[in-house]
């Protein structure tokens, strides 16, 4: 049968005829999803096709599915045609009734078919039978059918047989589909596998993954592999076998437990013995152990993932040593620290006991002319009471040391007694004026009245220790007082009866003379006392001031003796001449005001020579009428205690010194409010101005945050166990830069054991750190410079050691050149090396003497000649002396064209021209190289400098500039550089002449 496609060509754009399924577009997705379409034949479908003709004894026996637009054949049993259009197709009608079977007897006796050109032309299609293939979610999506071209019927078997063969197609097609659905799953599986063992192996982590209760080795990378020391062959072992070493290591429990209990572990810094080379070591790793679970949950695999830590954990315990070391160190500074503190303290409680007892002084000084006593707190006892106050009592000094009750029996109830109690108990002080008191006068007692003063004497904590009694026996004033006061009141008596003036006169006259009596009995005891004060006093009397009284103590002050008396102060002690104190007592006498000086500095001659000394005194005017007559002087020689002071100001101005000049800056931290008393220095090191607030908060604010807590954990640690705190960290300045801070620190405590303060001390330590680093890179650079010949010195020598039996080739000589050169590069390395050394100990001595420049320079460099590169040419002054270490000038001059032949070697004139200027020579090298950019020219001459030049390398320390100028320098001479990018550079250096 052929049907001839040609009599289709425009069908293929037509409908496709009847409608095969409510949902034709479902109909074709099921159709395509067993993408059966336009595939190759398969032999069990043509074997059905064949079976279906054969059993139905048609011709033509076809599998055909309907795609939409055509019928196209599987398989086509009795035909070479592979494809109709639908609209032709008996198989759609099939496919479109719900009969289980279609079957047309006769085709040319069905109105449907009458048109259909597959009947009425060629090939005449007459009968056809067609079991729909429906498959199992119910789209038709094709047939089997036989076909003939002949009227013919089918009996039960040959239907039966066909709906069978039909079924078996649609297994088949259903089975089919299974498989590719099975295969892309596998896929799926085989890629997701392979990702994640491609994970595994290229992970950049060291992993492993043990399975089963044997915990096998099931997979595990070369980083863990790495680790472990071992090879892949442990893979598919049991770990214990793998690994005996971890048996009963907590390691194994940590597996064991995450499969028991299906959680994630995580472990960091763990210890684990790890075999390298053979060699069994602790390491330190970060550990993940994660389980591997199935689909019911249960936990078939741990995974364990394991980052090296070692280093960093070792790092950080060695960083624990060191710090350790340093807070040593700093404690042996703190200690001495400590007692400089100590010291300071004991100066200043000198200070105070001097400056209390200077007070105790100075009240017995104001007080005079006076009678003074002195009583302890417990039972009064009398400590002291001068002779004044004895005479007083009528006792002598035996009373001294004794309670003032029994010492004094006749006071018991007197209220001075309650006074003293008064200021004992309270503090404050009394004064009472013209107080009575009876007092025992050899076998009688008598009645005197003074004006008294009870003082309370304290100790430095405030505490009422004793009271000073300073008395003064004005029994006279007193009585001219009353009689004065009777006399008024007589007065005005005999004025109301005007009675005897002359009587009244008289009496007037006899109370005078009685006052005067008073007055110089008074001064006679004023003598005396002044004689016996335990201070220095003197008087001076008249504008001339004459020494009328002087007692020891000023005596022993002013250095001299008793002939003094009698003379005016200016030929007493004429020293005073040029000194304030002969105006200032002048004033005094004019003003009738007194003065009071206090650690004014006096020179007096003592022994012949002059001694300065430090006295607190009063000018004190005795007036008579209101006209001053005399001046009293009292005097206490302070020298001690004002230098014991200036010790201690001194030794703080020291101290403060040391630390500015080293930098360190110290501050106290008030904890319970963050506020920090700071030196200036402190200040600086955080980049602030003195005068700015700078409190504990503004300082960890300015500290980077990663240093923060840590700094504030060595902070609570020192508290807690009272020890110093010592850090290093970043600090931003306001200005954005960073600093870094060394800083030291140690708590102080109250009675009660409660941390209240912190003393600190910090220094930046940015320039250090900066040194430090530039000394590594130094290192590093040296190293690798002495690095680079010595590896050539070797080989070279290896070589020869090949051939040293060999008879003498241009090998050896090469060779032998080769070692040469290296060589003569390490000794030109070794020798910067050393020179810079030398300078940096000051030990470059100069051995000076008179030479001819122009012979120095045509006679050096004779390696650059003999090069034949570079030319050298001398220009300038050819008859220049100068005198100069030779050899040293010669070192920079050839260190000057070494460096052009170095950095210029395309600049074929080298000019060595010597010149002179006024009083000195110049010497300069001049290249036509690449020249040196202008920012770089400042630092060409700096020790370690390298200035880079973009696309080359040069090989070199940094060193050779710095040692010609050092050298230049000692001769007191100058060098330079001028120098243009692209033009070349000119080395010049001047020599006194
Ligand atoms: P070194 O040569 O070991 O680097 P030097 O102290 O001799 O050390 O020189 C310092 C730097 O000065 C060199 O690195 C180089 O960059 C520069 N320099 C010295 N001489 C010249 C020159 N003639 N031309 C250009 N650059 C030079």
């Amino acid at each position: 049968m052929s049907i001839e496609p040609k009599n289709f060509d425009d069908l293929s754009t037509r409908p496709a005829g009847i409608s095969l399924h409510p949902n034709e577009g479902e109909r074709l997705a099921a159709v395509r999803s067993y993408r059966i379409l336009d595939t190759a034949e398969e032999q069990d479908l043509d074997e059905i096709t064949a079976l279906a003709s054969a059993i139905c004894g048609t011709p033509v026996s076809l599998v055909t599915f309907l795609d939409g637009k055509r019928q196209w054949f599987k398989s086509h049993h009795g035909t070479d045609v592979t494809e109709t259009p639908q609209e032709f197709a008996f198989c759609a009608h099939a496919v479109a009734s719900s009969a289980p079977i279609t079957i047309i007897s006769d085709l040319t006796k069905d109105d449907r078919f009458t048109e259909n050109p597959l009947v009425h032309s060629d090939p005449h299609v007459v009968f056809y039978a067609g079991v729909p293939l429906v498959d199992r979610q119910g789209y038709g999506l094709g047939t089997l059918c036989v076909v003939d071209m002949q009227p013919r019927e089918l009996n039960e078997l040959q239907i039966s047989t066909l709906k069978v063969l039909a079924k078996q197609v649609v297994d088949k097609l259903e089975a089919r589909r299974k498989v590719f659905e099975l295969e892309a799953s596998n896929q799926k599986l085989y890629e997701s596998e392979n990702r994640f063992r491609g994970l595994v192996s290229q992970a950049p982590v060291a992993i492993a993954i043990y399975a089963g209760s044997d915990k096998v080795i099931e997979d595990v990378n070369q980083e863990m592999l790495d680790i472990l020391g071992r090879g892949s062959e442990i893979i598919g072992m049991p770990l214990l076998k793998a690994r005996p070493e971890l048996e009963g290591h907590p390691y194994m429990d940590v597996i064991n437990s995450v499969f028991a209990e299906g959680e994630t572990h995580r472990g960091e810094g763990v210890k684990v013995p790890v075999l390298s080379n053979g060699q069994l070591r602790e390491g330190y790793f970060d550990v993940t152990y994660k389980p591997i679970l199935n689909d019911e949950g249960t936990v078939i695999s741990v995974m364990v993932v394991a980052i090296e830590v070692t280093e960093k954990v070792l790092l950080s315990q060695r960083e624990a040593e060191l710090g350790e070391e340093l807070m040593a160190a700093n404690e042996e500074l703190m200690a001495a620290n400590e007692e400089l503190i100590a010291s300071q303290e004991n100066l200043i409680a000198i200070n105070h006991y001097l400056t209390e007892s200077e007070g105790r002084f100075r009240d017995l000084i104001v007080q005079a002319p006076i009678a003074i006593a002195i009583y302890s707190k417990d039972d009064l006892i009398i400590e002291q009471a001068n002779d004044t106050m004895l005479a007083i009592w009528g006792r002598d000094s035996s009373v001294i040391g004794k309670p003032l009750l029994q010492a004094r029996p006749e006071i018991v109830g007197h209220p001075f007694v309650g006074y003293l109690s008064g200021i004992l108990a309270t503090g404050e002080e009394k004064s009472g004026q013209s107080i009575k008191a009876v007092l025992p006068r050899g076998d009688r007692f008598e009645e005197r009245y003074f004006d008294a003063t009870y003082k309370p004497i304290k100790d430095r904590k405030g505490a009422v220790t004793g009271v000073i009694v300073v008395a003064i026996d004005v029994t006279e004033r007193y009585h001219t007082d009353q009689r004065e006061a009777e006399f008024k009141e007589e007065l005005a008596a005999m004025n109301e009866e005007l009675t005897d003036a002359n009587r009244e006169l008289t009496l007037y006259q006899d109370n005078l003379l009685k006052v005067n009596d008073v007055l110089s009995e008074s001064e006679s005891r004023f003598k005396h006392l002044i004689m016996q004060a335990p201070v220095a006093i003197a008087t001076l009397r008249g504008r001339e001031l004459v020494v009328t009284k002087a007692n020891d103590m000023i005596l022993e002050i002013w250095g001299k003796d008793n002939s003094v008396v009698g003379k005016p102060l200016h030929i007493a002690l004429p020293e005073l001449q040029g000194q304030p104190f002969l105006q200032i007592l002048d004033d005094v006498f004019t003003s009738g005001e007194a003065f009071v000086g206090s650690e004014a500095q006096v020179s007096l001659y003592h022994e012949g020579s002059l001694k300065d000394m430090f006295v607190n005194f009063v000018y004190k005017p005795i007036t008579i009428n209101g006209e001053t007559t005399d001046i009293m002087v009292v005097a206490v020689d302070v020298t001690e205690q004002v230098n014991a002071r200036k010790d201690v100001e001194e030794a703080n101005i020291r101290f403060n010194i040391a630390l500015d000049a080293s930098g360190l800056g110290s501050t106290e931290v008030e904890l319970s409010t963050g506020v920090m008393t700071s030196t200036k220095q402190f200040k600086k090191n955080y980049g602030r101005a003195e005068d700015e607030v700078f409190n504990y908060p503004d300082l960890f604010d300015s500290m980077l945050p990663e240093y923060r807590d840590e700094v504030k954990r060595r902070v609570a640690d020192a508290i807690a166990d009272n020890s110093v705190y010592q850090a290093e960290y970043e600090v931003v300045w306001p200005d954005g830069s960073i600093h870094w801070i060394s800083a030291h620190g140690r708590p102080r405590y109250d009675a009660n054991g409660k941390a209240i303060r912190m003393v600190g001390m910090t220094a930046d330590i940015t320039e250090q750190k900066l040194q430090e680093r530039r000394k590594d890179d130094f290192l590093s650079i040296a190293s690798h410079e002495l690095k680079t010949p010595t590896t050539s010195l070797k080989a070279a020598l290896q070589l020869l050691n090949l051939i040293k039996d060999k008879p003498t080739s241009p090998m050896h000589v090469r060779l032998i050149e080769q070692s040469n050169r290296s060589m003569d590069r390490m000794t030109t390395l070794i020798d910067d090396l050393l020179n810079v050394n030398s300078m940096k100990e000051g030990q470059l001595k100069l051995d000076k003497s008179l030479f001819t420049v122009s012979h120095m320079l045509n006679a050096c460099c004779s390696h650059v000649r003999l090069a034949g590169k570079h030319e050298l040419i001398f220009e300038g002054d050819a008859d220049l002396q100068v005198i100069a270490d030779e050899h040293r000038i010669d070192q920079v001059v050839i260190n000057l064209v070494n460096n052009a032949v170095k950095y210029a070697p395309d600049s074929q004139d080298i000019y060595l021209i010597a010149e002179r200027f006024g009083d000195v020579a110049k010497v300069s090298v001049r290249d036509t190289g690449l020249g040196i950019p202008k920012d770089k020219l400042p630092f060409l001459f700096d020790r370690y400098y390298r200035a880079d030049h973009t696309g080359y390398t040069y090989s070199g320390l940094g060193l050779g500039l710095y040692i010609c100028s050092e050298i230049i320098k000692r001769h007191g001479g100058e060098i330079g550089v001028d120098s243009e990018v692209g033009k070349g550079s000119t080395f010049w250096f001047t020599l006194p002449l």
